[in-house]
């Protein structure tokens, strides 16, 4: 639906985008993901048309997007602020943009009325923003935002300004709107838990250029780079060179890592995940426990193992039997390990 070919946006001397091109599929719920700085707004605001790309095209169904002005774009960005009047009832508020279009009164009211369900918010339409909670300010600015009907709905940090619990509701609520509005969904946001929750796929971007298309699962499980490795989900990595037998370290020896008939004889990164690192076996490497972090539902157990420069990291369910200072077998299985291209 969306394409975006070969954008490129300078500031000065910052390379804001840098040759971003993919495709952004009708219906889907895409995030945008990176560091900040990383240039997601920039892309955000050139689909939104406040800002234009200094090269590269974009085209929404096959139509130049960046001919058309700001106003006459079937695109809406829903801010971080979500910029609300303040004197303005929830209805005025949700009813403005349609007003100013000249839409027939009685279909403005149908329409507010029918959205105010969809966002769950019947019942409020006379109150106004200082009255709501920051939960129920947020879907007013969505109720606003898609009761225009665009064919593209951007979201610029949605969920940023409200606290956890909040948080995680309004991350179901958004998955749900937006397969029930069927407008497809383009989210900026640094936080990859909330992209990884929220995104049918992501595009993660580092210093202006994409570094990896994927859907959830895929990119967490196979990150292209050291970059997603590190991004995503907190990896341990681990510099060695790749022979038969395993990753061998200098000063530790062999590790477990992944059959890679073509990397054998090169320097690599092997990334693991926390929560594929096993404590306590018969195998492996030994470490001592250097910090024990209790979240809850799991706990994250620091390893020094010598000849390592970082400690290794292994999440476990519940709470681990383990405390500081302990002397502890620590170990993986090779094959959940991914190997990335040494520095
Ligand atoms: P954040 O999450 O912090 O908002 P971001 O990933 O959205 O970051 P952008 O806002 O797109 O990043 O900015 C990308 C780079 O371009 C940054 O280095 C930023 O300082 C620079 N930049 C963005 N807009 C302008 C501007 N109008 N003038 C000068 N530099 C800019």
């Amino acid at each position: 639906m969306v394409s975006i070919e070969s954008v490129s946006r300078r500031f000065g001397e910052v390379r804001a985008l840098d040759q971003v091109s993919l495709e952004i599929r009708q219906g889907e719920f895409f995030a945008l993901l990176g560091p900040s700085g990383c240039g997601k707004t920039t892309l955000l605001r050139i689909l939104a048309g406040f800002e234009h790309p200094d090269s590269g095209s974009v085209t929404l169904d096959g139509a130049d997007l960046l001919a058309v002005p700001a106003h006459r774009r079937p695109v809406n960005l829903m801010f971080q602020s979500y910029a609300l009047f303040p004197h303005m009832s929830v209805a005025k508020n949700i009813a403005y943009g349609l007003e100013r279009e000249r839409v027939p009164k009685r279909e403005i009211r149908e329409r507010v009325d029918e959205v105010l369900t969809t966002v769950g918010l019947t019942g409020l339409d006379r109150r106004r923003p200082h009255q709501l909670s920051g939960g129920q300010r947020q879907r007013v600015a969505l109720a606003r935002a898609i009761v225009k009907r665009p064919r593209l709905l951007l979201l610029d940090e949605p969920l940023s300004a409200l606290d956890k619990k909040v948080r995680a509701e309004m991350q179901l609520e958004l998955k749900r709107l937006q397969h029930e509005v069927g407008i497809t969904f383009v989210v900026v946001t640094h936080d990859q838990e909330e992209a990884m929750s929220l995104a049918d796929r992501i595009a993660v971007l580092s210093e202006g250029r994409v570094r990896q298309i994927d859907a959830p699962v895929p990119l967490y499980e196979r990150p292209a780079d050291l970059f997603v490795a590190d991004f995503i989900g907190a990896n341990n990595l681990i510099d060695g060179v790749v022979t038969v037998d395993g990753l061998r370290v200098p000063e530790v020896g062999l590790l477990p890592c992944p059959a890679s008939p073509a990397a054998i004889g090169r320097a690599a990164t092997l990334a693991v995940r926390p929560e594929r690192v096993r404590l306590g076996g018969d195998g492996g490497l030994t470490g001592v426990v250097r910090d024990v972090t209790f979240f809850g539902g799991t706990t994250r157990v620091a390893v020094q193992v010598a000849g390592l420069d970082r400690p290794l990291l292994a999440t476990v369910a519940g709470a681990a039997a383990v405390v500081v200072g302990d002397r502890i077998r620590v170990d993986w299985s090779g094959a959940d390990g991914v190997l990335l291209d040494g520095s």
